[in-house]
């Protein structure tokens, strides 16, 4: 995805890794799991520096923050589906 329109007009582009929008939602129930999945990596001595940001930005649900509003663009259902937005409510 390249470029994200967010409900309040603001296009904003997610091109830049890292981003600076963009972030993962960890569900509590697989700390767990993606805890063991990097010690295992660690333990095999495999190739840390690619296998544990993939860990972490695979663990859950991609959400972005609108630079200009402060929504939250949650693709619950994955990147190439509608996403569900939240806004702040103070
Ligand atoms: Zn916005």
């Amino acid at each position: 995805m390249a470029n994200i329109r967010c409900r309040c007009g603001n296009v904003f582009s997610d091109g830049r890794t890292p981003s600076p929008h963009e972030m993962t939602i960890v569900p509590d129930v697989r700390i767990e799991g993606l805890s063991n999945a990097i010690l295992d990596a660690i333990k095999r001595e495999g190739d840390l520096e690619a296998e544990i940001p993939f860990l972490l930005a695979t663990a859950g649900p991609t959400a972005y923050k609108c630079p200009r509003c402060g929504r939250l663009l949650v693709f619950e259902d994955g990147i190439d589906k509608p996403y569900k937005s939240y806004l702040a409510e103070t």
